[in-house]
């Protein structure tokens, strides 16, 4: 892929790339992000999705870490620092469970109940896959409209299913349908060719990315894009699209020689979902 070319029509179902930044806007424009996770020793997964979540145009980016005594460690200055259960949840996009570990507890109902929009990842999908009573609070959460994006890798995805993880890989449009039917909202199963789900339309199937992804915390990076995205005010399905989309070609441009690492990622992720 020619990291240069737009996404496709067909690809964005004909939803045109993001507007250029209006002249007048300021940062209320653009939507407020909020990260929880960040449990002890894994405070690093937070702090990616909150810098790429910036880079990619949020408007003002919260942090809600669950290491209590995590130094001010934030890379980025612009990230605000908050107490997870301060955090007026019903007017952010959460992008919920990246470095979470086991200690979301209340926190994880609370946004699938209130979040305005929604990306669930890595431990926030291992805690829903884990208890039945999540399930049911998300088909509730479908109810309302309000959007919400799953990202699971294949080994999150065969703990939601119930089964292995070659299973999810042998039938990988499969999976990422059940999914979004199951749980009745987007779904992005990550890997080598990213599936785009949901429910009752035909899935998408991302083109760009590379081997270089394959190392820790591109993933968070994506579930801070899908965040930003979905704070702008793209549908669910479109917001996902843009950030795979974008998050591959980010790997495909990258130039030869040059360290690539998840930091180096976070910070180039506004090429191509904003326009500035
Ligand atoms: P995670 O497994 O949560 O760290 O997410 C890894 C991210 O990198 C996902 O967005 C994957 O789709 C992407 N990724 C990993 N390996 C590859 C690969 N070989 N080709 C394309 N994308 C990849
Ligand atoms: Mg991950």
């Amino acid at each position: 892929i020619d990291p240069s070319s737009t996404p496709p029509d067909a690809f964005l179902s004909g939803r045109p790339a993001p507007a250029a930044r209006p002249h007048d806007s300021h940062k209320g424009s653009f939507g407020d992000v909020a990260v929880i996770g960040g449990a002890p020793g894994m405070t690093g997964a937070a702090l990616l999705a909150a810098t790429s979540a910036l880079h990619a145009g949020a408007g003002r980016v919260f942090v809600g870490l669950l290491e209590a005594d995590a130094p001010a460690l934030a890379s980025e200055y612009a990230l605000m620092l908050r107490a997870p259960g301060t955090l007026p949840l019903d007017r952010l996009t959460v992008v919920c469970g990246c470095g979470a570990g086991t200690a979301l507890g209340d926190l994880l109902p609370t946004a699938i109940d209130q979040a305005a929009a929604l990306v669930l990842d890595a431990d926030g999908l291992n805690a829903l896959a884990a208890d039945r009573r999540l399930h049911d609070a998300l088909r509730a959460r479908a109810a309302t409209g309000r959007p919400t994006v799953l990202t699971p890798h294949p080994l999150e995805a065969a703990r939601l299913l119930g089964t292995d993880t070659p299973a999810v890989q042998d039938d990988r449009l499969g999976a990422a349908r059940r999914l979004a039917d199951a749980f009745r909202c987007t779904v992005v199963l990550k890997g080598s060719g990213s599936v785009i789900a949901s429910p009752d339309s035909t899935p998408r199937i991302n083109p760009t990315g590379n081997a270089r992804l394959a190392t820790g915390g591109t993933g968070d990076v994506l579930a801070g894009m899908v965040g930003a995205a979905l704070a702008s005010g793209l549908a669910a399905a479109d917001a996902a699209a843009h950030a795979v989309w974008w998050h591959g070609a980010v790997a495909d441009g990258w130039p030869a020689g040059r360290p690539f690492s998840a930091t180096q990622l976070a910070r180039e992720a506004g090429r191509g979902l904003v326009q500035r």
